[in-house]
């Protein structure tokens, strides 16, 4: 595509500022087209991403098969509601369920709405018996809607909007004790992200989620899974909870779950998803052909071309990549944190400047945390890509005084 063809980014960034709402801090550039892990600016600049879509394009850029599914499709039902059945919906949802713990499925557009579910789900399930409150971790992130907000134990969060929703008891992240203490007669579930993402990709130890299904079974709690981030392939299995012997009784999924396109799914065992009749919980748009065959699509994608395989080596490239530079700049990494293609180096100093010169080499990253960057690379992305960026982001760092 010729450059040409758009105006130039500098004009749209003026347009934003006076009608786009300033609650993003954004890059001054202006993406128009992708491919894969490479993505084209208004100038026509070329960059290579290692974060593509913030998690959402697990496949990278406009992924062929799913750009078809949805040219098909929009061609013949765009939307219908859920007052109709649609056959992409309902092969969608036997797609998911027969890929995690036969749960059944609730759609709708985004994580936070899928987490919004699962904590209504929660509520009226535990009602009878009177367990209406929620234990989730410190750290962690559930999203910006306000139970998902309440459920998210980051103060800087919640600042400005209080008061959040009742209920919610927040315990430090991979300690099972502290699980068990906060525990009570009361307690409809606890929920956690199996890595915490946004949190600065914290992989717990190896028993902490066996330890929570076993705590929640025992003491009569549910346990939630939000896999929002980790969820459709990220960590080299369909869901993370598959790397460990244990299943949720409510999972959410959303960014990669439809290749990019915007959908999240509440998926809970069918025993519990029984107590959400007719009228309870909705979503107009949720479950909307689109999405369904775009999730199609992408499941389709990852099954055929081997992906979770892949995924899982395309993080080892990382590891040996990071560990490398490690060695070289020891007073600079302090830990490296990899499952699949989630992608944590945590440095000794402010990740922000680092992102900075990434993307003046045209590599994009992310930084959470302040001081860990963030990757949450393509499945499908080529070795050459990862050595290519790496070789930045080494470069990059080597600049870095302590
Ligand atoms: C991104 C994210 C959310 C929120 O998803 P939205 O689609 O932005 O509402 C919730 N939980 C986790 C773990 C996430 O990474």
């Amino acid at each position: 595509m010729d450059a040409a063809a758009h105006r130039s980014s500098a004009e749209t960034i003026d347009q934003f500022g006076k009608y786009v709402i300033p609650n993003y801090r954004r890059y001054p550039v202006c993406l128009v087209r992708g491919e894969g892990s490479w993505v084209w600016d208004a100038e026509g600049h070329r960059y290579l991403d290692f974060f593509p879509g913030w998690g959402c394009n697990i496949l990278g850029h406009c992924p062929p098969r799913v750009v078809a599914a949805v040219r098909e499709q929009i061609g013949q039902l765009i939307h219908v509601p859920n007052t109709w059945y649609m056959e992409a919906q309902g092969t969608f949802a036997q797609a998911l369920s027969e890929r995690a713990f036969g749960g059944q499925c609730f759609f709708c557009n985004s994580g936070a709405e899928a987490n919004e579910a699962a904590i209504k789900l929660a509520r009226v399930y535990g009602h009878a018996s009177g367990r209406y409150k929620f234990i989730t971790a410190e750290g962690g992130f559930h999203g910006r809607t306000y139970a998902a907000l309440s459920a998210t134990a980051q103060p800087k969060y919640h600042a400005g909007f209080e008061p959040l929703v009742p209920g919610f008891t927040y315990v430090p992240y991979n300690d099972l004790d502290a699980v068990a203490a906060a525990l009570d007669d009361q307690t409809a579930a606890v929920m956690v992200e199996p890595i915490q993402g946004e949190g600065g990709v914290n992989i717990p130890g190896p028993d902490y989620l066996p330890g929570l299904r076993k705590l929640c079974t025992e003491r009569g709690a549910l346990l939630i899974l939000d896999e929002v981030q980790t969820g459709l392939g990220r960590t080299g299995k369909w869901f993370a909870y598959q790397n460990y012997e244990i299943a949720p009784d409510i999972l959410t999924c959303a960014k990669a779950l439809a290749g990019g396109v915007a959908a999240g799914v509440m998926m809970a065992a069918p025993e519990i998803a029984a107590v959400f009749k007719p009228g309870m919980h909705a979503s107009t748009f949720g479950g909307n052909p689109i999405a369904c065959r775009a999730g199609l699509a992408a499941v389709e994608t990852i099954e055929q071309d081997h992906l979770l395989e892949r995924g899982r080596a395309v993080g080892e490239r990382f590891r040996s990549q990071f560990e490398a530079l490690r060695a070289e700049l020891p007073q600079l990494v302090r830990d490296i944190r990899v499952q699949g293609v989630m992608v944590g180096l945590d440095l000794t100093v402010d990740a922000s400047d680092v992102v900075a010169q990434c993307l003046e080499r045209r590599l994009l990253v992310n930084a959470t945390h302040g001081h860990v960057i963030r990757l949450l690379p393509a499945l499908n992305i080529g070795d050459e890509q990862i050595d290519e960026g790496c070789a930045i982001l080494a470069d990059v760092l080597r600049q870095v005084v302590v």
